[in-house]
């Protein structure tokens, strides 16, 4: 099939666009990675107004709900959905996580009203405090003080959950550090069996690059069976694996991306043989991955979702439009100063992940010739 680069691109400005160019060819060279890494990560610290802009241009959807909602419009027209992630991170406070509960309720309000939004994204972090988070995930007691904090992390889920029931908007939980995320997953898996009886409502993360991800995946699903409820999941490789690493102690990923990839291409085995009991979100940039999912006999009947996020693989989320399949962008939003932890993790990502990037960069450069080529014409 012959790709459109003008339709898949024409969000991007060309001067974004040679950015785009310029550090994904960077970012994904074996001699300059290291040395650009550092040097963007560097000076992006010091939040210099025309990178910031840039780099606005590509990952984020907008500073402001009003933003998104017409970055998200403009994608509806093409027949992308999206799920707005409420991008702030790295801000360990009750004062940020009262602010992040009112955003998420604006978010899941003007889903209710929309068409093209099935998901409101939530992230553990901030909705309470890591250090807590990771107490819980040890398994380790709570003083008097800790006790009360995470009953307020506990009704903040609740009332998260209870106004997207009834909304009748569809929950999406992230997944982050493996060091607190396994309390926030075994909370949200607690509560399933009240809000998914009818529909996958919550739909929670699994992280293939974890060894023990196969398990949890199959703990997931004994649950779902023993207590009769919808269990929506989104798998993803896992976008932590730097810091993962730099954690120290144990190492809980894998040593090998192609681990990780099998471990991916697993789940999506054990997945389609449960479909009467798992709703699947697809996220991945990957096309193996992608063909293996759009290819599988026992998927081609089911409507899955398949998911890429904002300024990433954009072929790819058209290419799986033209082939009728259901596509959701993850749109983050958020002040820019707030939201510099996310977009650092973008631009590592591109690091990281060397072959989908210098795939997508081909097509890139081929748009920014047509531009310019048609210019001088
Ligand atoms: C819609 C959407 C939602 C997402 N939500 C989350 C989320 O909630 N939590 C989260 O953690 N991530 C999330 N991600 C990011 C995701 O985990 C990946 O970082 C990203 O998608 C790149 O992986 P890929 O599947 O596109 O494929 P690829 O580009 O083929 O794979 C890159 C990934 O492979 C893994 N990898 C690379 N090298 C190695 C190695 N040496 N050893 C082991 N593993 C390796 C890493 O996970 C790396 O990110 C999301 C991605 C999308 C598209």
């Amino acid at each position: 099939m012959k790709i459109n680069t003008g339709e898949i691109y024409s969000r991007y400005n060309t001067s974004t666009l040679i950015f785009k160019y310029i550090t994904t060819n960077l970012l994904t060279h074996s001699i300059t990675r290291t040395f650009s890494l550092r040097i963007l990560k560097r000076y992006l610290a010091c939040r210099p107004a025309w990178l910031l802009k840039l780099i606005h241009g590509i990952y984020l959807g907008g500073q402001s709900l009003a933003e998104v909602d017409l970055a998200a419009s403009r994608l509806a027209q093409d027949g992308v959905c999206c799920a707005i992630d409420y991008a702030a991170e790295g801000e360990n406070n009750t004062k940020h996580f009262n602010l992040a509960l009112k955003n998420t309720f604006q978010l899941i309000d003007m889903a209710a009203r929309a068409e093209n939004l099935p998901f409101v994204i939530i992230k553990p972090s901030a909705f309470g405090n890591i250090e807590l988070y990771t107490r819980m995930t040890q398994r380790q007691p709570l003083n008097a003080e800790q006790q009360i904090q995470w009953r307020k992390i506990v009704s903040r889920y609740r009332r998260i959950f209870d106004r997207a029931s009834s909304r009748n908007v569809n929950i999406m939980v992230d997944a982050e550090q493996s060091w607190f995320q396994p309390a926030a997953s075994r909370l949200v898996l607690a509560m399933m069996p009240f809000y998914n009886r009818h529909r996958p409502l919550i739909t929670l993360t699994l992280q293939c690059y974890l060894r023990d991800q196969m398990d949890f995946l199959h703990y997931c699903y004994q649950q779902a069976c023993n207590y009769g409820f919808h269990l929506g999941l989104k798998v993803v490789r896992g976008a932590y694996l730097e810091e993962e690493r730099r954690h120290g102690g144990y190492q809980p990923c894998f040593a090998e991306k192609w681990q990780t990839d099998s471990c991916y291409h697993e789940t999506i085995d054990y997945i389609v043989q449960r479909l009467d009991r798992i709703t699947p979100f697809f996220a991945t940039h990957n096309e193996e991955s992608i063909d293996r999912i759009i290819n599988h006999p026992l998927l081609r009947h089911h409507a899955v979702w398949i998911g890429q996020l904002y300024g990433f693989g954009d072929h790819i989320t058209y290419k799986l439009l033209y082939a009728r399949l259901r596509v959701c962008k993850y749109l983050p939003y958020g002040p820019i100063h707030l939201a510099l932890p996310y977009l650092l993790r973008r631009i590592e990502e591109n690091a990281i992940a060397t072959p989908t990037f210098k795939a997508e960069n081909r097509l890139v450069k081929q748009e920014l010739s047509r531009r310019f080529f048609r210019r001088s014409k």
